[in-house]
């Protein structure tokens, strides 16, 4: 919790100080490999769909902006396309807020900067078959690490006690234990947990996410032409 609650130090797995994996190329495989192979997806044509239990799709944002959730929902009318083939659980899109079974992809939007957190992150590795770092928060830490080059004392001092627009004549720092515990610093998720696929941008494009959510289901190389990935 911030204040003296406020937790030094990370979660004992999550491994501090190291390197995200180079994010070179979207379906770059992030850096620790501990996590049995997943298979493709199987196809499910449309037809077949209905007799066929469709594969479950799971979204997260943790340390974001929910830009990268925008972003998935700016696929406009391919959403129709996308309902046909998959299922969405766990997700702010439909607010299942638990899950309801197992999934094969989890999207992951935001790095963890919480107790809360990596609690997600967890469950989100325990019950996807695929997890995939969306945007440039979860796979490098992005707006919110910019904290990591303070000590997070001088972070909570800054937010609650010295801002130039912070009222706050008896010097308290938020501790109700109904909110999560702050970490050291902001770590990208391949850092807490195995992650497999790594998706650069800020936010990914509408059609980045949709063409690799479309070729993890079909099982498909994910070839991204370079106008997806360039961000000049
Ligand atoms: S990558 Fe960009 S759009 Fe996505 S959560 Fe972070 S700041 Fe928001």
């Amino acid at each position: 919790m911030p204040g003296e609650k406020a937790n030094p130090k990370a979660p004992a797995n999550v491994t501090a100080g190291k390197k995200p994996a180079k994010a070179a190329g979207v379906q770059k495989k992030a850096a620790s490999a501990a996590a049995p192979k997943t298979q493709p997806l199987e196809m499910v044509q449309p037809a077949a769909a209905a007799a066929k239990p469709k594969p479950k799709i799971a979204t997260v944002s943790m340390a974001g902006c929910f830009g990268c959730h925008m972003s998935l929902l700016d696929i406009d009318e391919r959403i129709l396309k996308l309902v046909e083939l998959v299922e969405f659980n766990k997700s702010p899109i439909d607010d299942i807020k638990v899950f309801t079974s197992r999934c094969a992809i989890g999207l992951l939007e935001g790095g963890c900067c919480t107790d809360e957190n990596v609690h997600n992150l967890q469950e989100f590795r325990k019950h996807c078959d695929i997890l995939v770092s969306v945007g440039d928060c979860a796979t490098m830490g992005g707006v919110p690490a910019m904290r990591n080059m303070i000590t997070l004392k001088e972070c909570l001092d800054e937010a609650y006690q010295n801002g130039p627009t912070v009222y706050n004549p008896k010097n308290l720092m938020p501790n109700d234990p109904e909110i999560p515990l702050i970490l050291d610093r902001v770590y990208p998720c391949h850092e807490v947990v195995k992650i497999d696929y790594l998706l650069p941008g800020c936010p990914p494009s509408a059609d980045t996410l949709y063409a690799a959510i479309t070729a993890l289901l079909f099982g498909e190389p994910l070839k991204l032409p370079y106008e997806l990935i360039k961000y000049d």
